[in-house]
């Protein structure tokens, strides 16, 4: 292959990377992803009744109360499902696969979908520990994963 044609493909690399798709911002989705950016991992909590939840709502699923504030969350979860997705529906992950798709359950009694990073994905396992990380696309819009780690002891 020539220089020239390595050029080319490192260039659809970048535009490959550039033109994924971004979380849209919504009012009820901008304390996540501000918190995010900040490298923080935050879930709503009722003012009313205490109920966390993720996914960002308006409403409390639970009482329906308006009363919603934000809270960072240790960052801290377990592995409550996953997949290996091995072949892209969509040609712009077409470089990232395989990768993993989970669910992680957070201490905080929370679930959250989110890609599982840094390990060979034949090596996941449901139940296993794991600890928020970012990656960071602009200095706006940082996207949770997560990682495994040592298991903790409560
Ligand atoms: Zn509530």
């Amino acid at each position: 292959m020539s220089t020239r044609n390595l050029e080319n493909l490192a260039e659809m690399k970048c535009k490959e990377d550039e033109s994924k798709p971004r979380p849209e911002i919504l009012p009820e989705t901008e304390g996540f992803w501000k918190a995010a950016a900040r490298h923080e991992l935050a879930v709503q909590c009722c003012g009313s009744c205490g109920q966390n939840m993720h996914f960002p709502r308006l409403l409390c699923h639970r009482c329906l109360s308006d009363q919603l504030t934000w809270k960072n969350t240790s960052g801290h979860g377990v592995i409550y499902s996953y997949t290996i997705i091995r072949q892209a529906a969509d040609k712009r992950f077409a470089g990232d696969v395989p990768y993993v798709y989970a669910i992680v359950e957070l201490e905080e009694g929370v679930r959250m979908i989110s890609n599982v990073i840094n390990i060979n994905p034949s090596e996941v396992r449901i139940g296993m520990d794991v600890q928020v990380v970012f990656k960071d696309l602009s200095e706006e819009l940082s996207i949770p994963m997560f990682e495994p780690t040592e298991r903790r002891r409560m």
